[in-house]
């Protein structure tokens, strides 16, 4: 509660600034099909599995990354990408000895991480697991503006809602070890997961962490910049130098990767405030290059600065 206290003071400081800023306008909104198009994501796209240990291992297919955790109680995966991916998800699990599943865990309710429950809550004895924030996000339409486009994520069907909820904090004992589910509050969305594997010392962050660029931040569904980097650095005090840093969206990392972002993120965000406060525009945040010491490794930061700028001027927090 404290942390939360903070972090809406904090984000007040800079929204009471002497200037007015203005939301940024919301682009065109069109479907998933047609935005999945626009990036050229398409569902033949092969699965490359990434075994991480016995019984562990990632999936990389269309949208987010997949942990698979298997043994003699059961299958638990995190995020199930898009009912599409699914033949060839279970074709790679197969290879793996694994022909069911009995809990999914969902990191967050966005199309790219949870629309394969469709698939999945047909099955019989898979229960599909989220934060609580997450599964009331999933019971209505939505729109995610991702700057260039915003894309329509309706509701989904009773089947592919999530039957068990937390709040949080959660643990299952399963395969020898203890699985610990944390949210630490909004940050990409308003209902992130990180799912830690104690046994495995591996956690899977979903796209709290982007590991394939610059994060993109749900501002307009209650995700702020500040949320992201407080979520990060809770999960960063559960982990140790050794850990295993399983992003939503790149390659596998490591806890000193997960660290280092912390770090960026916390740099220009103290940029982008002091802006803010001399009452620049989103446009002269962008002009005035507050991540150009990333942009070579991370590439076009536009949308990240439009959702962190919407974040840090407006009071999204629920
Ligand atoms: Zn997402």
């Amino acid at each position: 509660m404290k942390k939360l206290f903070i972090s809406f003071l904090s984000q007040c400081v800079v929204a009471g600034a002497a200037y007015a800023h203005s939301v940024p306008e919301r682009p065109q909104v069109v479907s998933v099909n047609d935005m999945l198009g626009s990036v050229g994501w398409g569902f033949d796209t092969p699965v490359k599995t990434e075994k991480l240990g016995e019984g562990f291992y990632v999936l990389f297919g269309v949208g987010g990354n997949i942990a698979v955790s298997s043994g003699p109680d059961g299958v638990l995966v995190v995020d199930d990408q898009f009912p599409e991916m699914w033949p060839s998800l279970w074709k790679a699990m197969e290879l793996q000895g694994d022909s069911g599943i009995d809990f999914v865990i969902n990191t967050h309710w966005h199309f790219d991480h949870a629309d394969g429950n469709q698939a999945l809550g047909q099955k019989d004895n898979t229960w599909i697991v989220s934060q609580a924030n997450s599964r009331a996000m999933m019971l209505d339409d939505h729109v995610i503006n991702l700057v260039g486009a915003a894309v329509a994520q309706p509701a989904y069907p009773e089947h592919a809602l999530p039957s068990i909820t937390f709040d949080t904090a959660m643990q299952f004992h399963l395969n020898g070890e203890k699985i610990d589910l944390l949210h630490a509050g909004p940050a990409h969305t308003t209902g992130d997961t990180a799912v830690i594997f104690r046994g495995r010392n591996a956690v899977h962050l979903g796209d709290v962490y982007n590991n394939s660029g610059y994060p993109f931040i749900d501002a307009g569904n209650g995700g702020s910049l500040d949320g992201v980097i407080a979520f990060c650095e809770s999960v960063l005090a559960e982990l140790d130098e050794t850990s295993t840093v399983i992003p939503g969206h790149g390659p596998v990392a490591t806890y000193a990767d997960l660290a280092s972002y912390v770090a960026m993120l916390k740099d220009i965000r103290k940029e982008m405030v002091a802006l803010i406060k001399e009452g620049k525009s989103l446009d002269e945040i962008i002009q005035a290059g507050v991540t150009s010491p990333w942009d070579e490794k991370m590439g076009n930061p536009a949308q990240f600065i439009n959702r962190s700028y919407t974040s840090l001027t407006t009071n999204y927090l629920p």
